[in-house]
Formats: C-alpha cells, structure tokens, sequence
C-alpha cells in the first residue's frame, strides 16, 4: 500500500472506487478501524459489511462486488446498528437477488450520500 490518494474525482468514478467506502468514513474522511466492521452477509456475488466510524459514530453499509472488471464498492450511510441489520438479514437465507437488490439500492443510496455530503 503507497500513500493514499485523498483527492477523489467527483462524479460517477466514486462509484468504481474500489475499497473507498470501506476504508474511510464518507462522513468524517477518517480511516476505518478494520475491527469495526462486521460482515452481514457473503455471497458469491459481494460481501455486505457494517463499519461504524469511530470519530464520527456514523455507520456505513458497504457491499463490496467482484466482477470480471474487478473489485467494486458501494456504500451508504445508515443509523442501523450491525446487530439489528444481522437480526433482519438471519430472518432468512441471503440469496444472490437479494445482493443484486441491495446492490441497486445502494447505487441510488450513494449519490444521495453524496448529495448530502457534498
Ligand atoms: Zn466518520
């Protein structure tokens, strides 16, 4: 790992940003403490983590997908806590749709993100 870029192109680029959303807070721009996140769900098609910022609190949802283009990111800012979203996703078995579905929603989700963050 070389030094971090912290200048980001604004526009649809973020979108392809991969580990972005998984390694700094939208919110703050702190670095993530690895041990903060806990993975929700692992499918063949993305893993879903829960991060909570530690200087901020804010917690974020990423979903992290690998493609023949490579490894892609996508998050959004959420106030659920890791455990609530867990006790939702163990309802029931995470199917690939339903990564597909949050993979949709969380296209839409991030740039009102960064509507709000810019
Ligand atoms: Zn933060």
């Amino acid at each position: 790992m070389g030094a971090m870029q912290h200048q980001h192109p604004s526009g649809p680029e973020m979108l392809n940003d991969p580990g972005r959303m998984v390694q700094f807070c939208p919110m703050c721009d702190s670095e993530f403490n690895p041990m903060s996140a806990r993975i929700l769900a692992e499918t063949a098609q993305g893993t879903l983590m829960h991060i909570t910022c530690r200087t901020c609190r804010h917690a974020v949802v990423t979903i992290v997908t690998m493609s023949q283009q490579g490894v892609s990111s996508f998050g959004f800012i959420t106030d659920a806590a890791a455990e609530d979203m867990l006790r939702t996703l163990g309802a029931e078995p995470v199917h690939v749709n339903d990564v597909i579905e949050v993979h949709q929603q969380l296209t839409k989700s991030i740039q009102f993100a960064k509507a709000l963050t810019k």
